[in-house]
């Protein structure tokens, strides 16, 4: 039976870096689960790979059919969700699964599936250092970036409730603990 394995952090914290480090080890027979939502792709988004777009009443209608294990309306009409067809297709191709989720999806999937899953939250080292980060990154104006900060902040609070927390202080060391804890997990 394969297992799940659900990454969960603040935006800015490294976390999609450390889960495209673990996809790229093949070893760990980690398959990527591709969310539905009902946002407009962005860039070079391809249906099917970053996400399966849907329109608001496609989304709605899956919802109705209670085809998702979890979603949420992050804005009106704007849903991110998790398809039980998804998963189910990984593990039935035996495959384990990993997920890229917001917190509260995070903990909902945990709760679904307790021990065939492990649920990790990637910690940025501190707000500040968060916040240098995004600036950076120079992509969002201030606003955007205080914005980000109290959601991190926000979502930062959720940290006790997954079973393990990796502090993304220097990312190799963090690649190398999150690898270290997950394939202790998927090799128990
Ligand atoms: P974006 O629009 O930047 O791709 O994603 C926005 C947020 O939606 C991110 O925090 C991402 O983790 C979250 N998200 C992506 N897929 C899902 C999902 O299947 N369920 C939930 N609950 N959130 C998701």
């Amino acid at each position: 039976m394969g297992k799940l394995v659900i990454f969960s952090a603040p935006s800015g914290s490294g976390k999609s870096t450390i889960v495209n480090y673990l996809l790229s080890l093949g070893s760990l027979n980690l398959h990527f689960s591709v969310s539905a939502t009902s946002r407009m792709p962005r860039g070079c988004e391809k249906e099917g790979h970053e996400y399966y777009f849907l329109t608001p009443e496609a989304f709605k209608e899956k919802i109705d059919n209670d085809e998702f294990l979890e979603y949420e309306e992050v804005y009106e009409n704007r849903f991110y969700g998790t398809l039980k067809s998804e998963v189910q297709r990984i593990l039935d191709n035996g495959g384990n699964v990993i997920f890229d989720i917001d917190v509260i999806g995070g903990c909902n999937i945990k709760k679904y599936y307790g021990d065939q899953a492990l649920s990790v939250f990637i910690m940025p080292p501190s707000v500040e250092e968060l916040r240098l980060r995004l600036e950076k990154r120079a992509t969002d104006s201030p606003e955007v970036i205080n914005e980000r900060i109290l959601k991190a902040e926000f979502e930062m609070t959720f940290a006790p409730k997954f079973d393990i927390v990796i502090v993304n202080e220097d990312l190799e060391t963090a690649k190398a603990e999150t690898f270290e804890a997950v394939s202790l997990f998927l090799n128990s």
